[in-house]
């Protein structure tokens, strides 16, 4: 199959234009119809209608052609080619056994497979529309007032008709089929590579945390839709980082913003959310909980974070974090709210680090 791709796409000079399930598309209906012309050739001959069966041939040799020149013309041609290839059939079909032959039912295999030609416009899409609706038109108006030219008994009358259907109907289910799948299977990649995105956008790749931007969102979201839930938030910042930065190296550095952003997220569980807020500072958010209660969970992770011995590669040393709290008092804005945490911290910084300031 791709050995098969990539040979149409050497050759085709509007490949990257050209998506492969049309191609395929328009292969196999030309596949089908060779199939339709060498049954009809082989019903012509068995009913003695000789001349039939070597006019048929033309239409024979047209579609091998078109099947075969699909790997080597641009896909706008290749429906030139196929288009010709029908119409010239159901016209000549039509004109010869007449109406009820059904030779005019591949009008809609044809209709279907250029309207998913991606280079059509609407406008494009509408001429094809009513062309082909002319077409059937004029046939069927021509064969209410001419009599056919080969007047059929009932037999061959009937297998004409079974052959037709046959033909045109595994011809339009195959190409609906291959594009309805296309149009859904585009459509699952396109809702996972929205997801991903949309998850890449909300999350720090270092920490594999919720960024800065998630945690204004929802935040915002807190206070517009329920403006008057208690909730506490804290501001954590690793202390001296610089420090461990400049002597075990920067790559240590990022571990300890690995190994601490785990440790958070197994303290927190599920009773609130953290983020990387920047660089080593780390934001904490607990819906419906005071400051006392959001304190004990804070509490928790400060003790942690200095318990932890950090290793990487033959290195290993353990941090501490200061952190600063406040808890929304249902009338400052989200933005004072995180002001006060931050002062807090910068308080506590200038305390002599490693604690809690609330
Ligand atoms: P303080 O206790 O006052 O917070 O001191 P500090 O050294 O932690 O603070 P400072 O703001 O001086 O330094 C923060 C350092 O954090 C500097 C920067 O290189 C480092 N840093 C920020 N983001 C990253 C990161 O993604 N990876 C690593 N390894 N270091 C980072
Ligand atoms: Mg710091
Ligand atoms: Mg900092």
């Amino acid at each position: 199959m791709t050995v098969l791709l990539q040979n149409i796409n050497n050759h085709n000079p509007d490949s990257e234009n050209a998506p492969f399930y049309y191609t395929k598309a328009l292969k196999s209906s030309c596949i089908v119809m060779c199939a339709y012309f060498v049954s009809q050739i082989l019903f012509a001959s068995i009913m003695g209608y000789t001349k039939e069966a070597m006019l048929v041939l033309i239409w024979l040799a047209g579609s091998v052609a078109a099947a075969f020149a699909n790997n080597y013309l641009s896909q706008r041609w290749n429906l030139l080619f196929y288009s010709a290839i029908i119409v010239s059939w159901v016209i000549h079909f039509t004109i010869m056994y007449g109406w009820n032959c059904g030779g005019h039912n591949f009008i809609l295999p044809l209709m279907v497979i250029a309207l998913f030609y991606i280079h059509f416009s609407t406008a494009h899409k509408i001429f094809i529309i009513v062309l082909l609706f002319a077409l059937r038109m004029f046939l069927y108006c021509y064969c209410r007032m001419q009599e056919p030219l080969y007047p059929l008994e009932t037999v061959p009358y009937v297998i004409f008709q079974i052959i037709n259907t046959l033909f045109f109907f595994f011809n339009i289910a195959y190409a609906c089929m291959l594009f309805s799948t296309n149009i859904q299977k585009a459509e699952k990649e396109l809702r996972i590579t929205n997801q991903e995105l949309q998850k890449q956008a909300l999350t720090d790749p270092l920490t594999t945390l919720y960024n800065r931007r998630f945690m204004m969102d929802i935040l915002e979201k807190q206070i517009t839709e329920h403006p008057k839930d208690v909730f506490a938030i804290a501001l954590g910042d690793i202390d001296l980082f610089k420090k461990v930065n400049d002597t075990l190296g920067h790559n240590f550095g990022d571990q300890v913003l690995r190994d601490l952003s785990q440790l958070f997220k197994e303290k927190i569980g599920d009773r609130g959310y953290v983020c990387r807020w920047g660089g080593e500072e780390f934001f904490f958010y607990f819906p419906n909980m005071n400051i006392d209660e959001a304190y004990e969970i804070i509490a928790g992770i400060h003790t942690a974070v200095g318990n932890t011995i950090i290793h990487y590669q033959e290195y290993s040393c353990s941090v501490t974090m200061t952190f600063g709290m406040e808890e929304y008092d249902y009338s400052s804005s989200l933005v004072d709210l995180i002001k006060n945490a931050d002062d807090k911290l910068y308080f506590g910084k200038k305390q002599g680090r490693n604690r809690i300031v609330f």
